[in-house]
């Protein structure tokens, strides 16, 4: 956990619209170590997605440092997997097709790989299944484990568990805890919701908006498996809810102008 794997420095990315320009990310310094989970989290609009689209090199029009194993990041590559909200798996692909994506389960290497991933999300016995026979939880499980299949340095997941309902997201983040202890991958997460943040994370970034900025990073030194009732954790949760406190009161003082 002492290598840095990403390292963000002094990251600007500003839209420019119809509208006029849009300052979206506001010197972002930001150094993540291998194996580390980090949960980035903070209102609409502050910028979480268009940071995480940049670290996976899906938008290279920005200022400023991302470097992934000290080479700066130009466009998308094997090295970073990316897990969207919706699941966008193919629907006319089986499972282990849409694991194992462009690559050919003939191969025996890719079908160790793909049987590995199935069993690590806990699809066993869904191999031949088509996504609309699964539930929301299990096509997520199947995007996870498609973003996995080449060993990305990185795995980044935008408000992956955003659209499923509470009980089956509280297993989601159960079952990714596990992957990570397995596999260390290093995650980036981001979510709007606070006790996910705090379950997961090793470091919590808090963003706030116009322009997103980091307005705290809070480190998390609570053991695995973590509980949610515990004093601990409602603690941290606190913290946290009190930074965003704070960004709601310079809100205020910002449109009231003084
Ligand atoms: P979040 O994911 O935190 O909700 P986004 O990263 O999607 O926030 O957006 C940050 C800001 O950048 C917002 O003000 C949003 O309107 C603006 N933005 C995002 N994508 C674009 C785009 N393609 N063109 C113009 N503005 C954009
Ligand atoms: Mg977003």
């Amino acid at each position: 956990m002492s290598t840095p794997v990403l390292e963000i420095g002094k990251l600007n990315k500003t839209f420019l619209t119809s509208k006029g320009a849009v300052h979206a990310l506001h010197q972002i310094d930001l150094t993540i170590k291998e194996g580390e989970f980090i949960t980035v989290i903070g209102p609409s609009g502050c910028g979480k997605s268009t940071l995480l689209k940049i670290v996976a090199g899906l938008d290279n029009r920005f200022d400023g440092d991302v470097k992934l194993s000290g080479k700066q990041v130009t466009g998308p590559g094997i090295d970073k997997g990316f897990v969207f909200q919706e699941p966008r798996l193919f629907p006319w692909l089986t499972v282990e097709k849409n694991i194992a994506a462009d690559l050919s389960l003939r191969n025996p290497q890719v079908r160790q790989k793909v049987d590995e991933l199935i069993e690590l999300v806990r699809l066993t016995g869904f191999e031949k299944s088509y996504p609309r026979e699964l539930s929301g939880g299990m096509a997520q499980r199947v995007a996870i484990a498609r973003a996995l299949l080449r060993n990305p340095k990185v795995l980044l997941l935008d408000e992956p568990f955003g659209a499923l309902d509470a009980f089956t997201r509280a297993h989601m983040q159960e079952v990714l805890l596990d992957i990570w202890q397995k596999n260390r991958t290093t995650m980036i997460f981001v979510t709007h919701d606070i006790d996910e943040a705090v379950f997961l994370a090793n470091r919590i970034v808090i963003l706030k908006p116009r322009p997103g900025a980091i307005r705290a990073v809070v480190p998390v030194d609570l053991p695995f498996p973590r509980k949610k009732a515990s004093t601990s954790f409602q603690q941290l949760r606190y913290t946290v809810l009190n930074e965003f406190e704070k960004i709601e009161e310079l809100e205020l003082i910002d449109s009231s102008g003084i």
